[in-house]
């Protein structure tokens, strides 16, 4: 039988991956549970509108990278590409605000795109995502950024740089986006056909365009914060100066206006140079009027979502991640040891270690190598000797000391041995 590979696109995180996985979700859970925020799971799959309307149907993602499909009763359901518009979804139908102070939110889970897969971009791949709701005041842009920033950080993700822009509101766009066709004029013609379809129906998304001939040209149009209104302007300076608070250093990017429809003023990205071409690890900003047009009340909205993958492979080799491996290896010599250390491995792991025995009746010169495979710094050895005593003969892997405890000692012997033989954090090898 020829085997069956994994989709395009799609990638099993294997053991050996799985604890920097593990690591980044346990890092960003209890950063964002420091910062106030509470876990939220959505469906995975959503009505199409939701995205067509949230995400913007003039999007890429809406328009070329959704997998949308008709299910048994006839109903348009959209794997969902992005959190945000799920969330805000969630606020609106519970009604969250009537239940939670300041609306806090965050979930992580897989997002699906159909996008050409390469080095960090992936068809199936996982984000970590942020949004607060009702909060105007630009202190909340800074402290979202500040959240963002110290992910990353407490990640031990070096080298990182952090973008800024401002992309203005329904009140300055309108100025915005008919001095960027008027600067564009005849030139508009030379831009790809992707683009001269952006110009006539939305035109501030030219400012995603990735083709390289178009490029040049796209350099030399306006920038949103010069045509901000005095509000967004005000905002904008706000927020900078909270960031300087935060001792947060920034850059001011033209071109970031995001892909998506929604945002309004602050957008922001952290880039890392050493992920080449896909080198986004997370992006956002606000988005004051998706609340009110997915059918909400006018709450404003600001938020981020960072990809795993791309954190995962930024993250240091050396980064502090135990490695799965178990505290104790029990070893036994025959049948009748083999029960008895049935009854300590459980033992054991009730008592809230990790511990494993030999599947097979082996010599215990393989019983001791499957231990040291398996990395575990202590062996727990029983065979007729020490029933007849009722001991245990426990082993310290690394330097072959042996002792022998009594038999009702072995869960005290491993909770003292484990600070002295097991350091708590350990390299794990890194991930492809
Ligand atoms: P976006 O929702 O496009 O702003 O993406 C937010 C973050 O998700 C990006 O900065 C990436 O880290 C990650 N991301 C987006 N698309 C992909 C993809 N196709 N594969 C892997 N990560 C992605």
């Amino acid at each position: 039988m020829p085997m069956i590979p994994a989709v395009r696109g799609t990638r099993d995180i294997l053991p050996g991956e799985i604890e920097r996985w593990q690591f980044v979700e346990d890092v960003a859970r209890r950063l964002f549970e420091r910062y106030g925020y509470a876990e939220v799971r959505t469906p995975i799959i959503e009505r199409e509108e939701l995205f067509a309307k949230g995400t913007g149907d003039t999007t890429d993602i809406v328009q070329k990278e959704m997998y949308t499909f008709t299910d048994k009763g006839g109903e348009r359901i959209t794997l969902r590409p992005e959190a945000t518009p799920s969330l805000v979804r969630a606020f609106v139908e519970h009604s969250l605000e009537q239940q939670m102070a300041v609306p806090k939110l965050y979930c992580l889970g897989p997002m699906f795109r159909y996008e050409r897969p390469q080095k960090g971009r992936y068809r199936q791949f996982h984000q970590l995502d942020v949004e607060v709701f009702g909060v105007h005041d630009a202190w909340i842009d800074a402290e979202i950024i500040d959240l963002a920033w110290s992910l990353v950080s407490e990640l031990g993700i070096q080298g990182s740089e952090l973008l800024l822009n401002s992309v203005g509101c329904p009140v300055c766009r309108p100025a915005f986006t008919a001095a960027l066709v008027a600067a564009l004029g005849e030139d508009v013609k030379r831009l790809c056909g992707d683009c001269q379809r952006r110009a006539a129906t939305n035109p501030l998304r030219i400012f995603d365009c990735k083709v390289p001939a178009d490029q040049a040209i796209i350099d030399r149009l306006p920038h949103t914060i010069d045509y901000l209104c005095a509000a967004c302007t005000a905002h904008f300076d706000q927020v900078k100066r909270h960031l300087e608070l935060y001792g947060i250093s920034y850059r001011i990017s033209h071109r970031l206006v995001r892909g998506l429809d929604y945002y309004t003023r602050t957008t922001f990205e952290i880039l890392i140079g050493s992920l080449g071409a896909q080198n986004a690890l997370l992006g956002g900003g606000r988005y004051n009027g998706l609340v009110k047009a997915l059918g909400g009340p006018d709450r404003t909205g600001i938020g981020f979502a960072a990809g795993i993958e791309r954190l995962v492979l930024a993250l240091p080799e050396d980064a502090s991640i135990a490695i799965a491996r178990p505290d104790v290896f029990v070893a036994a010599i025959g049948d009748a040891a083999r029960l008895e250390a049935v009854r300590l491995v459980k033992q054991l792991r009730s008592a809230g270690f990790k511990a494993q025995l030999d599947d097979e009746g082996r010599s215990i010169r393989s019983q001791m190598k499957t231990a040291d495979r398996l990395k575990a710094p202590l062996a727990a050895i029983l065979g007729d000797n020490e029933l007849t005593k009722n001991e245990v003969t426990m082993r310290d892997m690394a330097s072959g000391e042996q002792t022998s405890i009594g038999r009702a000692d072995v869960g005290e012997y491993v909770r003292l041995a484990m600070p002295r033989v097991k350091p708590p954090l350990e390299a794990a090898p890194r991930g492809q």
